[in-house]
């Protein structure tokens, strides 16, 4: 197997991977890592947790220290650009704890905070700087930053840069730049938009591919819970009752949903905590300090906010909301599964639904577990007891006139419904085990299937050997 010794890196590299406890390069590392050496140009298909961030940040680090050359004024050696703030930062820290024995000068622009830092760090020159595009280009203006003398530019996750509008933006960017230089492309799939730009920025690009095309991280245990739209958080606060839950992701698809999930979540004990485009760059850096220290069990977030987070040991990620776009569902059961961990997503699809359900299983390509929750007494009654929230928080979507398309035929009813089979059991058998209504239950209305729960009649997740269940 690989090591990190065989890829050509400089000593102080080995010396601060070492120091990391990182000994074997993951495959994207493994495969990049020389390709990049060599000054090739790179098309990196990765999902974050695959160790694309040290397959860029090594190699950079060690031809900016083999070729050493003054960091030019209000310019930059490398480029990074990221969708987000907080990936921007976890990306410099990457830069900073592999080349910390190098003396490199790394530095973030982002948007949300103070110009006056960011104009002071580009004005004496940097070898590597990391920004969102939002926030470069008004510096580019302002003519606080020029990109001429740049000889790397690295664009990560540039999916989540279309999904937010910043293709133009890019295109802008690379226009201030030398085109003699190195391109690093990354991104977890590939639509028609990213291929293009793909294809104009890059030139004979050594390709790798850690994961198929928008197929599901494979480590990562799924599971769809049907579920009435209005009984979601009694259905969330359920799986908390687990105490395996312990560091969990909750996704919602509005910013005020995050914030009256987070508070639903409080209301029942659970410790939470929102992260959302509208929270300033301070409480967004509190709440993700929070969640990594372990002090909150529950971080719920919108995919924006939550995009490139990096946090180890991320229990379960939970879609409280599936998301519009289906490789959302990608980005976020993959924010489980960490470097090599493998992990357990839940996700609630509440009858309006339905649609979007079958747009991810089209794009994973895969027919995801399912369990019907629909019609369940205890759910029904834990929600009637639960103080009420407004209509978003209960998990409704907003009337969203696009979703529907006309002449698409009505949801069947319930009992008509087909389910996705169980990982160990038969189609049929699944459809009728699950189906609504007080089949499966025993006479005090408790499951009498086999999952989620422990066997034991109990109808929690506690203690189950579910395909969610932890790993540790
Ligand atoms: P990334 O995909 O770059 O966000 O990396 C995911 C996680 O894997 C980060 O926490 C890294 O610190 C970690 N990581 C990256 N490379 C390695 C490696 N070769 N061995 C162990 N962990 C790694």
């Amino acid at each position: 197997m690989t090591q990190f010794t065989d890829l050509g890196l400089a000593k102080p590299l080995l010396q601060a991977l070492t120091a990391e406890g990182y000994t074997t390069p993951t495959p994207i590392q493994a495969q990049a890592i020389p390709g990049v050496l060599s000054g090739r140009d790179l098309l990196g298909i990765a999902q974050t947790g695959t160790g694309k961030t040290a397959a860029f940040a090594l190699p950079i680090l060690h031809l900016l220290s083999a070729n050493p050359r003054p960091a030019p004024r209000r310019g930059c050696r490398a480029l990074v650009l990221s969708p987000t703030r907080e990936l921007a930062i976890q990306i410099a820290d990457s830069f900073r704890t592999y080349g910390k024995h190098l003396g490199l000068r790394v530095a973030t622009v982002f948007g949300g905070v103070k110009h006056g830092a960011q104009i002071k760090a580009l004005s004496t020159g940097l070898d590597i700087l990391v920004a969102t595009p939002g926030r470069l280009i008004d510096h580019l203006q302002e003519k606080n930053a020029q990109l001429r003398d740049t000889e790397i530019l690295v664009l990560d996750e540039a999916d989540q840069m279309l999904d937010l509008g910043f293709l133009p933006p890019i295109r802008k960017i690379v226009s201030h730049m030398n085109a003699k230089r190195q391109n690093l492309f990354f991104s977890a799939t590939m639509p028609a938009d990213i291929a293009k730009l793909a294809g104009d920025l890059l030139h004979d690009p050594l390709k790798v591919s850690v994961a198929p095309q928008s197929t599901t991280a494979e480590r990562v245990a799924q599971q769809i819970l049907f579920v009435e739209a209005g009984r979601k958080r009694a259905l969330l606060n359920e799986l908390f009752a687990d105490a395996n839950f312990s560091r969990v992701l909750v996704f919602t698809r509005t910013k005020r949903g995050a914030d009256r999930v987070a508070r639903s979540l409080e209301q029942a004990g659970v410790e939470a905590a929102a992260i959302h485009g509208d929270k300033s760059q301070s409480q967004r850096q509190r709440a993700l300090a929070a969640f990594k220290a372990g002090d909150v069990r529950a971080l719920v977030a919108t995919d924006i906010a939550a995009r490139g987070i990096d946090v180890d040991a991320v229990t379960h990620v939970v879609q409280f909301d599936l998301p519009e776009v289906p490789e959302a569902y990608v980005h976020r059961i993959g924010r489980t599964a960490r470097a090599g961990a493998s992990g357990s997503a839940v996700a609630f699809c509440a009858d309006d639904e339905r649609d979007l359900l079958r747009a991810i299983q089209k794009v994973t390509r895969q027919t995801i577990p399912s369990t019907d929750r629909r019609n369940d007494q205890a759910l029904g009654a834990a929600t009637a007891a639960a103080p009420s929230l407004p209509a978003e928080s209960r998990g409704e979507r907003p009337a969203r006139g696009q979703r529907h398309q006309p002449g698409r035929k009505p949801a069947r009813p319930p009992h008509q419904k087909s389910h996705a089979p169980h990982r160990d059991g038969a189609p049929g058998a699944s459809a009728k085990k699950h189906r609504g209504g007080k089949g499966g239950r025993n006479n005090q209305g408790k499951r009498t299937d086999s999952k989620p729960q422990s066997g034991n009649g109990e109808r929690r997740y506690v203690a189950a050997t579910t395909p969610w269940s932890p790993v540790k």
